[in-house]
């Protein structure tokens, strides 16, 4: 796909407007895609998928811990302040097992 828009661009000539492809940019505020940073969560970690590689704990150290066997713990009852939010964000993006789980 990225070809063919390159290839269909490399055919209009430096000087002309592209030409309109029936699609227009909104304009204004679009609404957001990221969820709400401020609303309360909680983190738990999904012991199905675990396979124990440490990352959370490692990038997360406010939120997580390791088991006896090197498994990652959610400390406390998994609640996430506002304060901590990046830093379970960071823990959700870094684990390889998509195991972490952030629920409203
Ligand atoms: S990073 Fe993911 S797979 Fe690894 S210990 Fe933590 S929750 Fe388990």
């Amino acid at each position: 796909m990225y070809y063919v828009q390159w290839a269909r661009l490399a055919t209009i000539p430096a000087d002309r407007e592209l030409p309109a492809t029936g699609t227009t940019r909104p304009v204004g505020p679009q609404p957001s895609s990221t969820p709400n940073q401020e609303a309360p969560v909680k983190i738990r970690i999904d012991k199905d998928l675990c396979s124990g590689h440490g990352r959370c704990y490692v990038l997360a150290p406010s939120l997580f811990t390791d088991d006896d066997e090197g498994y990652g713990e959610v400390i406390g009852d998994g609640e996430v302040s506002s304060e901590l939010r990046a830093e379970a964000d960071r823990a959700v993006g870094g684990c390889p097992e998509r195991a972490i789980v952030l629920e409203d």
